[in-house]
């Protein structure tokens, strides 16, 4: 049998884009890829049906983050992109029953309407208040640091991302980058305000744009994938460490590697490397679907991004994407498609309604605060990916803390993928350039966590 010099296990974004930075930093190093389904691309899957273009998962990315950039410049795939910037298209935050368009930058807080004049003085309170000890979750931190006025954008921006709850999510695994900035200037504000004056803090204060393509995102991991040698079908099901190297037990029998990239979502992972002893066997995750609609352009809908909805407004979707109104083209000439989000962490009983019946709460509840064309929707599709997103709740610094320690005990494993260090696109490119660079140096630490800004 011959030894590969590294076998990927998993070809979602995470696996094509460690190949990728593989082939490009250790290009004399043999490489294959272990694919459990007949495709490449994981949960990445775009829908074309009757003129309207949505997507199954991902709706888009920033374009802010290094490691992606580069992935869309060695792609070619920069020409082509269609960028949406945040700073032209507004975020919407239902509130009240109404839309009210969000800030563009944090200090314009304190001229809007979303916050009232005692949550507004109630921010200033972050610079007295001490870094907050333990692990809180997300809504303990914000409400403590600067009232639980803020509560609602908080919400709406743990929703837009993680589909989470902000009462169960941990603040220390989700913004370890923030955490440090508290502990290290007594105070969030204060230490932003210090990181804008040395320059570190650029990337809060400018706004990044949003892309996507005129083929949907599908075609991110399609070029991606070109150009490696993937082996789809080929579930693997045991890994062990032997004299050789590492043993993988695959639905195409044992095959053998000196290094092994698990580049899974943590579940599958922890599946696989359930012989390790890892201290939790799964974690919780969030489901979705997506429910696209078309109707008839009235000019209704703003030019903007679309809005989020805080639980505390009690409507039945999250949000909803002007996917059209961001990226021209994703609908036939006179039409507008909108495609709306439902369940999350908090709400996976809805997702058992049948399609029927989700469309006619979906549209009856857009109709109230949309000026939406009277009748039923030109296009409706309801899509409901299989894979959930992965929630960083209580133990998740646990689970990394022993990623780590079993990297370092095991030469040759590395571990990246959908929830580990993250949950969205540039999280995945960001750690598999991570896990590729550590390859000859399992378990090295990737230096201060990044303070990531937060859009909604
Ligand atoms: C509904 C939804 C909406 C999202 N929206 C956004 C968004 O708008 N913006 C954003 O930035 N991110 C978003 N994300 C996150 C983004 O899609 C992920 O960060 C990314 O696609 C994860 O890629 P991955 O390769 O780590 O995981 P996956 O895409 O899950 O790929 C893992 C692959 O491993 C394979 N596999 C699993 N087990 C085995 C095994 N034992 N052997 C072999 N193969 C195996 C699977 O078949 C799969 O192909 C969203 C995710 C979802 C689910």
């Amino acid at each position: 049998m011959k030894k590969k010099d590294v076998i990927i296990v998993g070809a979602g974004l995470s696996g094509l884009a460690c190949a990728h930075f593989l082939k490009q930093e250790r290009p004399e190093l043999s490489c294959l890829l272990l694919e459990k389904s007949e495709q490449s691309g994981g949960v990445i899957r775009s829908h074309e049906e009757e003129g309207y273009l949505c997507e199954w998962g991902p709706h888009g990315f920033l374009d802010n983050k290094e490691e992606s950039r580069e992935i869309l410049a060695d792609l070619d795939l920069m020409a082509v992109m269609q960028r949406a910037p945040l700073k032209e298209f507004h975020r919407y935050l239902c509130r009240r029953g109404r839309l009210r368009a969000l800030p563009q930058k944090p200090q314009e807080l304190i001229t809007s309407k979303l916050l009232s004049p005692w949550d507004k003085v109630r921010l200033l309170g972050d610079l007295w208040k001490k870094p907050l000890p333990g692990h809180p979750t997300i809504g303990q931190w914000a409400a403590y640091r600067f009232g639980k006025g803020v509560l609602p954008l908080v919400d709406a921006a743990v929703t837009g991302t993680f589909s989470g709850d902000l009462h169960r999510l941990s603040m220390d695994a989700v913004m370890p980058g923030v955490r440090r900035l508290e502990v290290e200037y007594g105070s969030l504000l204060r230490g932003m305000k210090a990181r804008a004056k040395s320059g570190k803090g650029k990337g809060i204060t400018s706004l990044p744009a949003m892309i996507n393509f005129p083929q949907g995102l599908e075609i991110l991991v399609q070029r991606l994938a070109t150009g490696h040698d993937i082996r789809t079908g080929c579930r693997v099901h045991s890994l062990e460490k032997s004299e050789q190297g590492w043993r993988l037990g695959t639905d195409s029998g044992v095959l053998l590697a000196e290094h092994v990239i698990c580049a899974l979502p943590v579940n599958a992972a922890l599946e696989l490397l359930a012989p390790f002893q890892p201290p939790v066997a799964r974690v919780p995750l969030s489901h979705i679907c997506n429910v696209s609609l078309g109707f008839v352009d009235n000019n209704s809908i703003p030019k903007g991004f679309g809005f989020l909805t805080p639980e505390c407004e009690g409507r039945f979707t999250l949000g909803c994407m002007f996917t059209s109104r961001m990226f021209p083209g994703r609908a036939p000439q006179g039409k507008v498609l909108l495609e709306a989000l439902v369940g999350g962490r908090r709400h996976p009983e809805r997702l058992d309604l049948d399609d029927t019946e989700m469309i006619r709460r979906v549209v009856a509840d857009l109709r109230e605060l949309l000026a939406l064309p009277e009748g039923a929707p030109h296009f409706a599709r309801v899509l409901r990916p299989r894979g959930g997103i992965p929630q960083m709740e209580g133990d998740h610094l646990n689970l990394l803390s022993w990623r780590t320690a079993l990297e370092q005990n095991n030469q040759g494993l590395g571990l990246c993928g959908f929830g580990w260090d993250g949950i969205g696109i540039n999280d995945m490119t960001r750690s598999a350039r991570q896990a590729i660079r550590a390859l000859d140096q399992p378990g090295t630490d990737s230096g201060a966590p990044e303070v990531k800004p937060v859009y909604f």
